[in-house]
């Protein structure tokens, strides 16, 4: 079985991240990520419209609030990521190594968790990361780099990813929006 990939987004803030966080827990989801973990602020609200497109779109993608998220990332990389041994944590920041050239290196054996900086983005981070991986030297946005690692990640199937639970299931479509419902009947498919 493929080990769980996290992604974990640092220093959420309620009030000013939700837009672009819901988009880096969307994009996880979309590429293949099995867990998207929030350090930070609290906000279900987020987790509903994730679980909002969980139900139409499929997949399970796990969504979790886990406090600081430091302490949770000491812990992961040094002890146990969850079966009782260290995983491995990716830092995504434009200080960093060139993805491609990273990503041969990196095992793909055990668990891994991608991690993805708010405002500010305390060194113990970069200590703690096993690759600190840049998509480019220059600052840009937290949904490119992440939705451009994982596309590496994967391969190109990862942005073709299709869920077996989805209800609805769109049709790839020159023209127009092409969407079956797997709950009606007049599509022929319940
Ligand atoms: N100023 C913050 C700091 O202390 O580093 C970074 C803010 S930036 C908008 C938010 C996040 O986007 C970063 O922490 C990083 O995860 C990601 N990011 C932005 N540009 C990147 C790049 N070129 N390569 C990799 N990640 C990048």
């Amino acid at each position: 079985m493929t080990p769980p990939f996290k992604v974990l987004r640092l220093g959420y803030r309620k009030g000013r991240d939700p837009r672009i966080t819901t988009h880096l827990a969307l994009v996880s989801r979309a590429l293949g990520a099995t867990d998207f973990l929030l350090a930070g602020d609290e906000d279900d609200g987020l987790f509903d419209n994730v679980a909002s497109v969980n139900e139409r779109f499929g997949g399970r993608m796990n969504c979790e609030h886990i406090g600081g998220g430091l302490g949770w990332l000491k812990r992961f990389s040094t002890q146990d990521a969850g079966d009782g041994e260290p995983g491995v944590t990716v830092h995504l920041t434009m200080y960093g190594e060139p993805y491609r050239s990273v990503i041969p290196r990196i095992r793909r054996d055990r668990p891994i968790t991608l991690v993805v900086g708010g405002a500010k983005v305390p060194s113990d981070v970069f200590q703690h990361a096993h690759y600190n991986v840049a998509v480019g030297n220059q600052p840009h946005s937290e949904v490119a780099a992440l939705a451009l690692f994982m596309e590496a990640w994967f391969g190109e199937g990862g942005s073709e990813r299709h869920f077996p639970d989805a209800r609805l299931i769109i049709e790839p479509s020159a023209r127009g929006k092409a969407v079956h419902d797997m709950d009606r009947h007049d599509d022929g498919e319940e």
